[in-house]
């Protein structure tokens, strides 16, 4: 384009003033600052510059730069950690946030949030308490574990607890447990960060109890297990159970008594980093079902440490339970102090766990657990009330809609060789298609809805929706994509507001 005409364009655009004037954004006055206003009609004007300097031959007029600018300033109002709606059926999704609450510890969580607290505070003693006092005495109950702490996350129980007992020593690991758990959590990588030599035994395939007996020597601190999360050797494998760990264990301590006594050698213990941390046996689960923490202790363990997010179905948090003995040296570890938990992590841990007492409430009332347990023949009403409320939302000419048998998984490297039964919920494509409506169900909404493509199909897991509302909203969302594709494709008979 000739440059006069050019510069005919780049003077027709309004000024930043101007389009704060527009009725568009004057609206948002009160909801967000001026300055912000301002940068958002700033940069929507310099998009419409940039655009006719790289040659556009037409400029937008006032009020189409205002309703960018609008949009931007939208934008800027939806917080960035906020609700999806969970239709993967994956069921604890770590890129989703894991575990949902159950409802009574997210009430614990607001009254703790919203006011002061006994975090550190004894009302027996009216003086000062301790914060590992909240929940003790419950991980004991569940685990008949003599004694308890709870510090940020699972990788940091993994770390304290190899820091604390293991650091200038050895630590004696299976080659076939030295794993990645993803979010570069990898188990050779932690023993360095803690300064405990690892010592690496048997095969990938196989590791023999004679590999951990050949590998003690005075410096040999622990024998760590670690659960290998998602990952299964299948076939000519062969592990050491706990049992067996502590037997090794007990010859070795028995052997180095004296200078134990004496603190020249250190005592051998053996630890489990569990990783998904079951606290009843998913018996629906069979063969597959993950041991539970109790079995670990029972078996021999000193140490078991594991995730309260994973199958616990609590909050963010690292658990570690053994002996009265260990268990206060590791609460004496500056790094208790450094990675403790926060008041509002603790209230939702200590309601969670208080429904763990009673096991049937707890499969009825805490979601992750629910979610694992249905069986599929429950969700069926889900997935047709689903299928039903797209049908009436969406005209019959755009989409197909089905509902189809399918594999939830478990997710948060539990239970990896399930297949968890479960119904979905398909919609094939007669307009549009599925990777365009899933990125305006992911992109373009304050809620976003992550469902799961196959095979040019858009398919919406029921197993691992929270409530009705959500159906009502998947429904409105997939028609408001049609509705985008064309205005004569409206919405029939749902009363979809968005
Ligand atoms: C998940 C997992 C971890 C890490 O736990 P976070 O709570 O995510 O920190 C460590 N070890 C194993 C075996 C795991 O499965």
């Amino acid at each position: 384009m000739a440059q006069t005409a050019t510069n005919e364009l780049l003077r027709s655009l309004p000024q930043v003033q101007e389009v704060l004037q527009a009725s568009t954004l004057q609206a948002l006055t009160s909801l967000l600052p001026h300055n912000i206003l301002a940068d958002c009609a700033r940069a929507a004007v310099d998009t419409a510059r940039t655009s006719i300097l790289e040659g556009a031959n037409n400029a937008p007029d006032t009020s189409a730069i205002a309703d960018d600018a609008c949009l931007r300033a939208l934008a800027n109002l939806r917080p960035s950690l906020r609700h999806v709606i969970n239709a993967t059926g994956v069921i604890v999704h770590t890129n989703l946030g894991r575990s949902a609450l159950a409802p009574e510890a997210v009430d614990a969580v607001v009254q703790v949030a919203r006011g002061y607290s006994t975090l550190e505070y004894n009302t027996d003693a009216m003086a000062r308490g301790s914060r590992h006092d909240h929940i003790e005495h419950l991980l004991c109950a569940l685990t008949g574990a003599e004694a308890a702490l709870a510090v940020n996350n699972n990788a940091a129980a993994v770390m304290m607890v190899l820091t604390e007992f293991a650091s200038g020593h050895e630590a004696v690991v299976s080659r076939g447990e030295l794993v990645e758990i993803g979010g570069s959590f990898r188990i050779p990588d932690i023993m360095a960060q803690s300064h405990a030599a690892m010592v690496e035994v048997g095969t990938t395939n196989k590791t023999h109890l004679i590999d951990y007996e050949r590998a003690l020597t005075p410096q040999t601190a622990m024998l760590l297990k670690v659960h290998p999360s998602n990952y299964r050797l299948i076939g000519f494998t062969e592990s050491v159970g706990v049992k067996e760990l502590r037997e090794v264990a007990n010859t070795e301590n028995a052997r180095r008594a004296t200078q134990i006594t004496e603190g020249i050698a250190p005592e051998v213990l053996v630890y489990e980093d569990q990783g998904s941390g079951a606290l009843l046996r998913l018996d629906c689960f069979g063969e597959y079902a993950e041991p539970t923490v109790a079995e670990s202790l029972r078996a021999g363990c000193d140490l078991v440490s594991f995730s309260g997010d994973k199958l616990l179905g609590g909050p963010q948090a690292g658990i570690i339970v053994g002996s009265k003995r260990l268990i206060a040296r590791l609460k004496k570890n500056p790094l208790a102090r450094a990675l403790r938990l926060d008041k509002m992590t603790l209230a939702a841990l200590e309601a969670t766990l208080r429904i763990y007492l009673d096991e049937e409430r707890a499969l009825k009332e805490i979601p992750t657990l629910a979610m694992l347990a249905t069986p599929a023949q429950d969700l069926l009403p889900k997935a047709h009330m689903l299928k039903q409320r797209l049908e009436e939302a969406v005209p019959h000419a755009c989409a197909h809609v089905e509902v189809i048998p399918e594999i939830a998984r478990a997710g948060g490297g539990a239970l990896p060789m399930c297949d968890i039964d479960t119904y979905a919920v398909r919609v094939e494509f007669l307009t549009g298609n599925a990777l365009d409506c899933e990125r305006a169900l992911i992109c373009e909404r304050a809620e976003p809805i992550i469902g799961r493509i196959k095979k040019e199909t858009l398919l919406f897991d029921v197993r691992t929706l929270i409530d009705s509302d959500e159906i009502d909203e998947i429904a409105c969302a997939v028609a408001a994509y049609f509705t985008s594709l064309s205005p004569t494709n409206k919405p029939c008979e749902g009363d979809c507001h968005a």
